[in-house]
């Protein structure tokens, strides 16, 4: 296996480049935004981040990052206590990555897989004028076949 597959391969394993998270990076593309992808010394590696914009995103799977009252989003009824636990951490840690980001001046932004899913294009063209025109954080979730956006700090607990 070359190097180039096996790291493709194993980017995949690790969760990354997945659907919507290349559908986002292709419609920023496509809209002239050019971004470096998943940065290690970042904290929380966002999957994209726009240094001329000073803006960062991250495309989350709703079942992995807990998305609050999404239909995406069900705790598994079997194991349900070290599910609780591992998506608990998960939470912990986008907690401090955002609150890390947001104090060392970047602007926040998280695509929900369910808006990509009601609307990729639509998730596509809100993230594209957030990263132009944006002032503070923002979410961009699914809403029934349609999307909606509102301000980051409201969905952190
Ligand atoms: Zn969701």
């Amino acid at each position: 296996m070359s190097a180039d597959k096996r790291s493709a391969l194993m980017s995949r394993i690790r969760g990354k480049d997945t659907g919507p998270e290349m559908l986002m990076r292709k419609y920023l593309w496509e809209a002239g935004l050019r971004y470096r992808l998943h940065p290690c010394r970042m904290p929380g590696r966002p999957d994209m981040v726009l240094k001329r914009w000073n803006a960062v995103v991250f495309v989350h799977g709703c079942f992995w990052h807990s998305h609050a009252g999404c239909p995406f989003f069900r705790l598994p009824k079997t194991r349900a206590e070290f599910w609780e636990e591992k998506l608990r951490r998960n939470r912990e840690r986008d907690e401090r990555a955002i609150s890390s980001l947001a104090g060392a001046g970047w602007r926040v932004a998280i695509v929900w897989e369910c808006a990509v899913r009601a609307d990729s294009v639509a998730a596509g063209q809100a993230l594209a004028t957030w990263v132009r025109h944006g002032v503070e954080g923002i979410q961009i979730e699914g809403a029934g076949a349609a999307i909606r956006h509102r301000a980051l700090e409201s969905a952190i607990p």
